[in-house]
Parts: structure tokens; sequence; C-alpha cells
């Protein structure tokens, strides 16, 4: 491969892993009268990668590559795209976009202090055109929202993943409502408090038992857990502590490291290049979802962890049986707010996100009509009726800064993790019993195996397709469900 090639990727892996640094400082530690100073901080950085990615030099390297072997050949690969995406959108659009999110950002705020919808709804307005424009400049074959989503999820198209999720609809409401049918888990945590060192202390002993290398990462707080970091030796989760709420810091813990693990195990040859990332947001969410509720909320885990949690915890907790706690760790409930419903509800929420997106994009939504029509599919999909924007509209930052095309990516991870779960327990028959005992380095060692260490070398659902026999598909994840909650509830 051509030398100025390598370094200019090197580069920009750099470049990147600093706005990851940044990034991670400013949701961390940043004292409050430095935001201003890191705003501008991370736009020179950016702009700095945007200069080196678009190049001129850099066309007439790629043009010039002769790529060795399967590895320089995906680098290649994933690097044109990047670049060419990057050479397709006007810098007068991504200057304006730039404008127009941190108005929507604002305006966002401003509506939610209010409940009121109609104070977002003209800087909604105006991402939306932006973005429409931007889908147009990276081109697509009549389906805008195609272009956006090829931004989280290389490859996928509205065409295939429309009647993924209106199945996923169809299969789910049932279940949830043979799952309300029986008694509710009793409320095991009321008028209880958690002391949030002794939560910290067990977080830290979730993420060594997972396998998390603290010599290449660590934990801190902020308030919207995620992980980031600037590469796979540095790699950076945060969790939140709630007195009151016990298992938030649980499971997000156990979510945040699935993610760690999988930035922690891309392949060391990898390093500084474009295959040191996971080729989609999908598949990412997918290692955080298998820890978090296949093996975060399974019995088995619980088994070797519910004594440890206990003995923090035994003044809140003696007495209290696995079963109840496992009960109340996959309690179901029809709910508004998306970041804290459970497995079963979950994908409707996004079904429902996904539906209003794509209507916004093809035009066939007016921005007015999307508080309405937000609280119509509330009540078609999940039953409820919105009593303010806060519980509606208003809840997810992501239309604030005009990121349409990254709900579906959520639901994508949760089909995913089932069929890789499906592919690791018929390759390790003994699992179960290993998490169980608390050994959690097989469940590690497969993902590390068959997802991890190929990073960007092929996309997503090749790289799923690889490990479990299937592309993507709802099977798994709705036998997953009806086993689990079948036992759980007696359905
Ligand atoms: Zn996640």
């Amino acid at each position: 491969m051509n030398p100025h090639l390598l370094t200019r990727m090197q580069e920009l892996r750099d470049l990147s892993g600093l706005v990851g640094l940044a990034s991670w400082d400013q949701e961390t530690y940043l004292p409050r009268k430095a935001e201003a100073l890191r705003a501008s901080q991370l736009a020179t950085i950016q702009g700095l990668y945007h200069e080196r990615l678009v190049d001129p030099r850099v066309g007439d390297w790629l043009d010039a590559a002769r790529p060795e072997g399967r590895d320089e050949v995906a680098m290649v690969r994933v690097f044109r795209h990047e670049r060419e995406r990057a050479l397709k959108v006007p810098g007068a659009l991504v200057k304006a976009l730039a404008e127009a999110q941190s108005k929507g950002l604002s305006a966002w705020r401003e509506a939610r202090a209010h409940r009121d919808y109609a104070r977002f709804e003209p800087a909604l307005r105006a991402l939306l055109a932006l973005r429409r424009e931007q889908a147009d400049a990276w081109g697509h074959g009549g389906e805008r929202y195609d272009a956006l989503l090829e931004g989280f999820e290389p490859g996928m198209r509205v065409a295939r993943l429309s009647p993924v999720l209106t199945a996923l609809r169809q299969k789910l409401t049932p279940l949830v409502q043979a799952i309300e049918a029986r008694a509710p888990p009793r409320r095991l945590f009321e008028g209880k408090t958690f002391d949030p060192e002794a939560q910290w202390a067990f977080t830290l002993e979730l993420l060594d038992a997972m396998g998390f290398d603290s010599e290449a990462g660590r934990q801190d707080r902020s308030t919207h857990p995620f992980t980031g970091g600037t590469g796979p030796t540095d790699v950076r989760l945060t969790t939140r502590l709630f007195p009151e709420l016990p298992l938030s810091s649980v499971f997000s813990t156990i979510h945040e490291g699935g993610h760690g693990l999988y930035e922690q195990g891309f392949d060391a040859a990898h390093a500084r290049t474009p295959l040191a990332q996971a080729p989609s947001m999908g598949l990412h969410e997918s290692q955080s979802r298998l820890w978090e509720n296949i093996v975060g909320r399974s019995r088995g885990f619980w088994q070797h962890f519910y004594p440890r949690y206990q003995r923090r915890f035994s003044a809140q907790l003696d007495g209290v049986p696995l079963d109840d706690f496992l009960r109340e760790v996959n309690r179901v409930e029809r709910s508004f707010i998306r970041v804290e419903a459970d497995e079963v509800t979950y994908n409707l929420h996004i079904v429902l996100r996904y539906e209003l997106e794509l209507r916004l994009l093809r035009g066939a939504l007016d921005p007015k009509d999307l508080s309405d029509a937000w609280n119509e599919q509330t009540k078609a999909l999940l039953g409820l009726t919105v009593s303010h924007p806060g519980e509606g509209v208003l809840q997810d930052i992501h239309w604030a800064w005009g990121e349409f095309g990254y709900f579906p990516t959520y639901a994508l991870g949760n089909l995913y993790s089932a069929s890789l779960w499906r592919a690791l327990r018929a390759a390790l028959p003994d699992v179960d019993d290993a998490v169980a005992a608390g050994d959690l380095a097989p469940v590690r060692g497969w993902l590390r195996a068959h997802v991890h260490r190929h990073g960007f070398l092929d996309d997503a659902e090749t790289v799923v397709r690889n490990a479990t026999g299937a592309g993507l598909t709802d099977e798994d994840f709705i036998s997953y469900l009806q086993v689990k909650y079948a036992a759980l509830y007696g359905i």
C-alpha cells in the first residue's frame, strides 16, 4: 500500500481519537466555564480532520493504491467510502447544518422546559430541510432515508428494514398483552436507598467479571452513560448512580461494558486504521444489548451475582429471594419513555420513531403535525395517552440536532444480539453453566473471535451471517423473548 495513504489514515484516526478524548472530557470533568473553549477546540480538530480527508492528494493516492491482501483491500474500501461521502456535501451545507444543529439543540431544550412543541418546530423544520438536501447530495435511489441510514448502518436500506420492523411490531404486541395479563412483579426498591459508593464498587466488580481491561480503559460518571475514548487501548465508559434506582448503574455499566469490550477487542494489527471500528451502530448496539439483556438479566448471571449484590446491600435485600429480584430486573410494562423501556416493549418505541421519521423524510408528514402524529402512534402502538410533549415527541435528543436514521440501529442491535446468542450457545453448549458460575470468559471469547476482532473488515450483516449462518432476522429475538418470559411470567 502507498505509504502516504497509510500515514494519512493513521493521522485521521489520531485526530478522531482526540475528538473522542475531548468529547469524553466534555461529558465528565470539563469545568463549566470551559464549555465555549472546548466547543472551539472540537470544531478546530474536526475542521482539520475534514481538510485532511478531502485533500486532493488523498484522491490520487487512493487511485494509485494497489492494496494487497484482505485487510488492505477492506481498509481502502472503507476509507474511500468515507471520503466520497465527505466530498459530496458542499462546505456551505456542512456549515448550515452545524448552525441549524446548535439552534435545534437550544430550541429543543427550551421547548422541553416549557413542554411546548411549537417552540421547537421551526428549528426542526430547518434541520429536516437541510437533511433532505444532504441526502440528495449523498445520492439515493429515490428514498432519501436510505442515504441517512447509510451513515449509521452501511448497506441497510428502507426496503429491507421496513418489513422487518413491521413484522416485529406484529409479533411483539400479543407478547406484551400476554405478559400484562399476568400479575406484575412486586416493587422491591420502593422507599429504599442504595449508597452510591457501594453501587460504584459493584459496577467495577461487574466490569472485571466481564473481562473489561482496566489497563486499557476506565469508567467514570456522567449524566448520560456512553462509551468513548481514543482507541482500543483507551476505552472510556461512563455510568450514573441514583440512590433510589439501584438497577440504573448496574445495567448502564453492563451495557457500556458490552460496547467497551467490542472496542477493546479490535485486532491489534488494525490499530490506527479505518478497520479498528465497528461496521455499524446496530452491530455495536448488539454487543451492549447482548451483555445487558441476554446475559445481564438472565437467571444464571444473578445466581452468581445476586448473593454478592445482597452482601453489599444487606439492609435493603435481606429476605428478598432471587426469584423476586429476577422478576424485578425483568419487569415488563408499557411506558412513555424509550430509554426506560424493558426489552419487550423497547422495539415498539423504535418502530414509532422510524415510521415518523420515514414520513418526514418522504415529505408525507409536515413537522407541524409531528407531535400529534407521535401521540396517535403512542396510542396505537403502546395504548397510552401522552399528556405532554416531554413524555412524547420531545423526549429524545436525536431530532434536536437533526439525527434522522439513527433510531432503527437500536432495533437492529436487539435482533442481532439474539441471533449471535443463538449461535454462541450452539457453539458452547455449557455456556449457561459457566455464566451461573460467574465465568463470563467463554461469552467474551466467542464474541471476540466472531465479532470484535473483525472490526470493519465486512459490513454488519455479513459479520452476523458469518457468525450465525443467517442474516438479519427477528426469529431468534422473538423466540428468545417467548422462552424467557414464558418462564418468568408463567405464560
Ligand atoms: Zn448503547
